[in-house]
C-alpha cells in the first residue's frame, strides 16, 4: 500500500481524500496556491507545499511544480480529484515517468474516452448502444448540415473535447445550423484549445442516467448502479439522486450490463462513470465515459456502503476487486451548495462567510471545506458544499433534505439553498416526474 499521497487539487474534494487516507493511514500532502493558504484541506494534511499564485495556470494546474511538490516531500502516489488535471493524459504520463502512481487513468484510456468523438466510436464497437450521430468529427459546416438532414432536427453540435456542459448548442432547423455551429466552435476553442465538433441527434426530454464503475488490472469491472443527474442548468448538475424513480430493475440491471461490458472492452482499471440519456421509452445512450471520481460519488456511497476513494486506491496499489454487482440499500440524494444567487442568474457569489451552521442529524452527510470567516476566492469553482442525505425511502429523504436546506445557515454570501427548497416543494419533482429540461421551465421567481 501507498505511504504517502498527494492530492493534486482543492475545496471539498481535496478534504475527502484526506479523510479516507487518513482512516487508512497512509501520510497525505495537500498543495495550494497562495489564494488558498487558509483552507481546510492544507490545515487537515500531514503536510501542505504552496505551489503558486491563485490562477489555476500557476497552481493547480502547473505539472511542473505538483510533480516537483510529490518529489520532495517523497509522496508515492498521487490523487487529481476531479477537474483540473484528473483527466489530463500528459500528467498522468508525466506521474508514470517519475514513478508516482498516478491514483486515475493511463494516458492511453484517457486520450481514449477524454476525445469525446472517440469514446463514442470505441463504445459502439464494444456493443453499446450510443446515441444517434456523426461517425466521429465533423469534417465542415457542409458535413454537418447534410448529417443533420439526415437524421432530421433537433441535433446537438458538441465539443469532443467538451466538458462541464460547454462547446454544445441545439440546433433546431437548417436555418440556425451555421450559428450553432459558430457558436459551439468559438466556446469550445476558447475553453478547451480545440474547437473540434460532432454531431448527435437531439434527444427530446431525456434523463442523464449514469453508472459507478470499477475496474481492476485483471480487465474486471462490476457496477455499482445508477446516479439520476436530470436537474440539471445549463447541462450543469445541480441535484442527484440514486435510485433514480425512473429505473426499473430490468433497466438497472441492461444498463449495468452495458456499462460493464465498455468498461471491460478497454480494460478500464479504477473508478469511472458511464455516462447515459435515456429517452421516454426507455431506450438507453451512451454519452461519454469520465475516468475520475466525480462530484456526485458520496450519494453512491450512502446507498452501498462504500468508501469510493478507498476502493479507488486499492485498486491503484494492485487489489483485485470481487466481480460482484452493488445494488442500493437505501435512497439518497445530493444538493450542490454554489456560492451563486439563484433569484438573480445563479450569478456568482464570491466572498466572506461571516457566519456558518451545519446542518446535522440522521441521515445527514456534509462535503465542505468552508468554515465561518472563510473567504470563497473568485477563482475556481463556486461549489462550497454538497451536501448528501439519505433515508429508507424517497419520500423520507425529500423531507430530511428540506429541513437539512432550512437548518444551513451561510451568512454573507448569498447561495443555492433557496433554490433547492423551492424546487424540493415542486410537485412534480416530489412525484419523481422531470427530466434534463425540468430547470427550463422551472419558475425561478418563486425562490
Ligand atoms: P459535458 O461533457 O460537457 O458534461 P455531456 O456530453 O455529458 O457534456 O452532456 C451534458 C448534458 O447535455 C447532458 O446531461 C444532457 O442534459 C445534455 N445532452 C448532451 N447530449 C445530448 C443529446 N444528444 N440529446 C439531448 N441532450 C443532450
Amino acid at each position: 500500500m501507498f505511504k504517502k499521497i498527494l492530492i493534486a487539487n482543492r475545496g471539498e474534494i481535496a478534504l475527502r481524500v484526506i479523510r479516507t487516507c487518513k482512516e487508512m493511514g497512509i501520510k497525505t500532502v495537500a498543495v495550494y496556491s497562495t489564494a488558498d493558504k487558509d483552507s481546510l484541506h492544507v490545515r487537515f494534511a500531514d503536510e501542505a507545499v504552496c505551489i503558486g499564485a491563485a490562477p489555476s495556470r500557476d497552481s493547480y494546474l502547473n505539472i511542473p511544480r505538483i510533480i516537483a511538490a510529490a518529489e520532495i516531500t517523497n509522496a508515492d502516489a498521487i490523487h487529481p480529484g476531479y477537474g483540473f488535471l484528473s483527466e489530463n493524459a500528459e500528467f498522468s504520463k508525466i506521474c508514470e515517468e517519475y514513478k508516482i502512481k498516478f491514483i486515475g487513468a493511463s494516458p492511453e484510456m484517457i486520450n481514449k474516452m477524454g476525445d469525446k468523438a472517440t469514446a463514442k466510436a470505441t463504445m459502439e464497437e464494444a456493443g453499446v448502444p450510443t446515441v444517434p450521430g456523426s461517425k466521429g468529427l465533423l469534417k465542415s459546416l457542409e458535413d454537418g448540415k447534410k448529417i443533420a438532414a439526415e437524421m432530421g432536427y433537433p441535433v446537438i453540435v458538441k465539443a469532443t473535447a467538451g466538458g462541464g456542459g460547454k462547446g454544445m448548442r441545439i440546433i433546431k432547423t437548417e436555418a440556425d445550423f451555421k450559428k450553432g455551429w459558430d457558436d459551439a466552435r468559438q466556446e469550445s476553442g476558447a475553453a478547451f484549445g480545440n474547437d473540434a465538433l460532432y454531431l448527435e441527434k437531439y434527444i427530446e426530454e431525456p434523463r442523464h442516467i449514469e453508472i459507478q464503475i470499477i475496474g481492476d488490472s485483471d480487465g474486471r469491472a462490476c457496477h455499482l448502479s445508477e446516479r439520476d443527474c436530470s436537474i440539471q442548468r445549463r447541462h450543469q448538475k445541480l441535484v442527484e439522486e440514486t435510485p433514480s424513480p425512473f429505473i426499473t430493475d430490468e433497466l438497472r440491471d441492461a444498463m449495468g450490463k452495458a456499462a460493464i461490458k465498455g468498461a471491460e472492452a478497454i480494460g478500464y482499471e479504477g473508478a469511472g462513470t458511464i455516462e447515459f440519456l435515456v429517452d421516454k421509452h426507455r431506450n438507453f445512450y451512451f454519452m461519454e465515459m469520465n475516468t475520475r471520481i466525480q462530484v456526485e460519488h458520496p450519494i453512491t456511497e450512502e446507498v452501498t456502503d462504500f468508501d469510493l476513494i478507498k476502493e479507488q486506491i486499492k485498486v491503484a496499489a494492485g487489489e483485485k476487486i470481487s466481480g460482484k454487482n452493488y445494488y442500493p440499500k437505501l435512497f439518497a440524494m445530493e444538493c450542490r451548495i454554489n456560492a451563486e444567487d439563484p433569484s438573480n442568474g445563479f450569478r456568482p457569489s464570491p466572498g466572506k462567510i461571516i457566519n456558518l451552521h451545519l446542518p446535522g442529524g440522521k441521515g445527514v452527510r456534509i462535503d465542505s471545506h468552508v468554515y465561518a470567516g472563510y473567504v470563497i476566492p473568485p477563482n475556481y469553482d463556486s461549489m462550497i458544499a454538497k451536501l448528501i442525505i439519505s433515508g429508507q425511502t424517497r419520500e423520507e429523504v425529500i423531507v430530511r433534505m428540506k429541513r437539512a436546506l432550512e437548518e444551513f445557515v451561510i451568512d454573507g454570501i448569498k447561495t443555492t439553498i433557496p433554490f433547492h427548497i423551492a424546487l424540493l416543494e415542486d410537485e412534480n419533482f416530489k412525484a419523481g416526474n422531470f427530466t434534463t429540461k425540468f430547470l427550463e421551465d422551472f419558475d425561478f421567481s418563486k425562490i
